[in-house]
């Protein structure tokens, strides 16, 4: 099967107009100030939320 109509440029370059990807969203560690992923766990400092900070190993080699 072919597609009944041909999308013109312009068609095609409206459609695309919404595809472009955007960067990571980033909030604030509340805890030590660093970017962060909002859900996860900071990088810096393993802060999740009040009550929840994971360890945070600087010696991982593996
Ligand atoms: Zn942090």
């Amino acid at each position: 099967m072919h597609p009944t109509h041909r999308t013109s440029p312009g068609r095609k370059r409206r459609r695309r107009s919404h595809h472009a990807l955007r960067g990571a969203h980033t909030t604030l560690c509340p805890n030590c100030g660093e970017n962060k992923l909002p859900h996860c766990a900071c990088a810096n400092c393993g802060y999740v939320r009040p009550g929840l900070q994971l360890k945070t190993e600087t010696s991982e080699e593996d």
